[in-house]
């Protein structure tokens, strides 16, 4: 190993650092020991290949390599192709390249090409505000990842197990690290886990030791410090019914406003947004940011600001009892608010072809690829769809499968698709797309084990041995639960603002026109995705769940 330090180099992460000039490759790796020594392993290389034979090294010792800073300008192999090579034998690690400013067009080109984390320009002085912010960031990414030290929480099942999918998929959208121990993998470390016992799977076995057999999302929830029911009658003045990215901007500015607000979530903050592996077009982020990057930073600021998260919990029914709204969650709860804000968004949609149900969880996954991902490593896997949020997909799981089919029922993607996605899927070898191509039939013994495939005018469909099948089909609103409470559109998307007939009427208060955002009901709002007419994007959920809150501030001034 080229490193002075010498030492145990499987025991902490490693943060890379590639330099062919010896006098800036000893001041990048001084800045980087500096701040980060207690935590992570800093390692140099003076060349591209000298760093590739670094992460081979560390990979047969087991190291988990976390970032790497690599020179653009270095004779032989070039930054970016070096980085091209790391992201290709570890697809979870975080990539900065250091560039002259001469060099920032190929900086930006590198985002598209390697999925380049972050450019810095060299001298990056003073470093506490041009370095460290930046990668400090990208290190706590890399740790809320899939590839982020293991925490104390382990979680033991069946890889095939539905359960087992719902509470890895749960925990890791709450972005709590934990370690997954597959029973059929490794028998003998579970059998230690379990301690002997016959214990019903799958368990999570917590830090201090406690056994939880049938985990489910509700019965870990406590373990992790989520708070499922507030166990309090106390009004509050905003619930926000929601945590995608409109539900969490709204608590932002309401609990920033000085509201008294809470956030009701069923499943995990990030919504549609925190499944996405790589959101592009957000203002401010120039090498795109992952939807759970993006979740972790918007959970913590509204936390900071006094929202109070109450997950899993389930809204079941809305009621008006002026001037209160009041909430019903599943397990019988109440909940009472001056204001509501609706930012319940869509799910996807299900694939309905003989042998869905049965398989569903066991190999046939909706959306959420983060959590299986590093299992389907060296495997065929197929995703169905032809959107972004299936491009998105394919070429996150192209890093770990060894091949991905794309099935896509039109004759191309570009209708369907962002170009730059397009783009990264053609430069990606790995990815196969079959246009006019639908599912016809899934077929398996207790797990997914064979696709068929019905191509073009083939009388007979392509059977495909694959054992991971991930669905991206669209989405609807799932808004049955506000029957006859709040008006919707036929496809159960919520109404709002000059969408619904006539003026406000309330009682003690003054006829008004309908604001902007605000349902049939008065002091009721929607916004994100589950609103009629709403554009389907981060960002515009953004300003939604923002904007709404002036209304609510308006609402209950009258
Ligand atoms: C894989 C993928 C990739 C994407 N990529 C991009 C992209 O790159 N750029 C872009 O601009 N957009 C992208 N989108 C679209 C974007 O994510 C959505 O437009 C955005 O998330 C909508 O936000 P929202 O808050 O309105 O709803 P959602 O994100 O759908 O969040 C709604 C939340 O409400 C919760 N909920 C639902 N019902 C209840 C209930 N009854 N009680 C309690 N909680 C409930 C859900 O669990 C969910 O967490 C992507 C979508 C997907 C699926």
């Amino acid at each position: 190993m080229p490193d002075p330090d010498g030492g145990a180099v499987a025991v902490q992460p490693v943060i890379l650092a590639v330099d062919d000039e010896p006098a800036v490759l000893r001041a990048i790796a001084g800045d980087l020991r500096r701040h980060y020594a207690r935590r992570y392993r800093v390692v140099r290389a003076e060349s591209g290949e000298e760093a590739l034979e670094v992460v081979a090294e560390l990979r047969d010792l087991g190291a988990r390599l976390a970032l790497v800073v690599s020179d653009q300008r270095m004779p032989g192999m070039g930054g970016v192709d070096f980085l091209a090579e790391v992201r290709r034998l570890e697809p979870e690690v975080k990539t900065v390249l250091l560039t002259a400013y001469a060099d920032t067009d190929v900086a930006i080109e590198a985002i598209n090409r390697v999925r380049l984390d972050y450019y810095i320009l060299k001298p990056w002085d003073p470093p506490e505000e041009e370095l460290f912010p930046v990668l400090d960031d990208l290190l706590d990414d890399w740790e809320a990842g899939v590839g982020g030290p293991v925490a104390g929480l382990q979680v033991v099942g069946y890889r095939w197990s539905p359960e087992a999918h719902e509470l890895r998929e749960f925990l890791s959208r709450n972005l709590v690290p934990f370690r997954w121990l597959d029973v059929d993998g490794s028998p003998d470390e579970a059998a230690r886990l379990l301690g002997g016992g016959d214990l019903h799977l799958p368990v999570v076995v917590t830090e201090a030791g406690q056994r939880i057999e049938r985990a489910t999302p509700a019965t870990v929830a406590p373990a992790i410090g989520l708070r499922t029911g507030t166990g309090q009658t106390r009004a509050w003045d905003l619930l926000i019914l929601g945590a995608g990215p409109a539900g969490l901007a709204a608590a932002v500015y309401g609990a920033s406003e000085g509201l008294r607000t809470g956030l009701v979530e069923q499943e995990a903050p990030g919504g549609q947004a925190g499944q996405s592996s790589r959101i592009e077009n957000y203002l401010g982020f120039p090498a795109g940011l992952s939807g759970a990057d993006l979740t972790r930073r918007a959970v913590a600021q509204a936390r900071r600001l006094g929202a109070e998260f109450i997950t899993p919990a389930s809204a079941v029914r809305l009621e008006r009892c002026d001037p209160y709204r009041v909430l019903h969650l599943a397990g019988g709860e109440r909940l009472t608010a001056s204001a509501v804000v609706l930012a319940t968004g869509v799910s996807y949609r299900r694939l309905n072809v003989p042998g869905m149900d049965e398989l569903a969880g066991r190999g046939i996954y909706y959306g959420a690829a983060r959590a299986e991902a590093p299992d389907c490593r060296g495997e065929d896997v197929v995703i169905v769809g032809g959107a972004n949020s299936a491009g998105q997909a394919a070429v996150f799981l192209a890093g770990f499968a060894r091949r991905v089919i794309m099935l896509v029922r039109g004759d191309d993607m570009a209708a369907t698709m962002s170009r730059y996605l397009v783009d990264q899927i053609a430069s990606t070898p790995n990815i196969e797309i079959w246009t006019r191509s639908q599912v016809a039939a899934v077929e398996g013994n207790g797990r997914l084990e064979r696709v068929f495939v019905r191509r073009g005018d083939e009388p007979e469909p392509v059977q495909l041995g694959v054992v991971s099948m991930f669905i991206f089909i669209g989405a609807e609103p799932r808004t049955d639960w506000l029957d006859g409470a709040v008006d919707r559109d036929p496809r159960g998307f919520v109404l709002t603002g000059g969408a619904v007939p006539g003026r406000v009427r309330g009682p003690g208060r003054p006829e008004r026109d309908r604001y902007l955002l605000e349902t049939s009901v008065p002091g009721v709002f929607a916004v994100g995705d589950v609103r009629a007419s709403s554009v389907k994007r981060v960002a515009s959920a953004v300003g939604e769940g923002a904007i709404a809150v002036q209304f609510v501030h308006q609402y209950l001034s009258l």
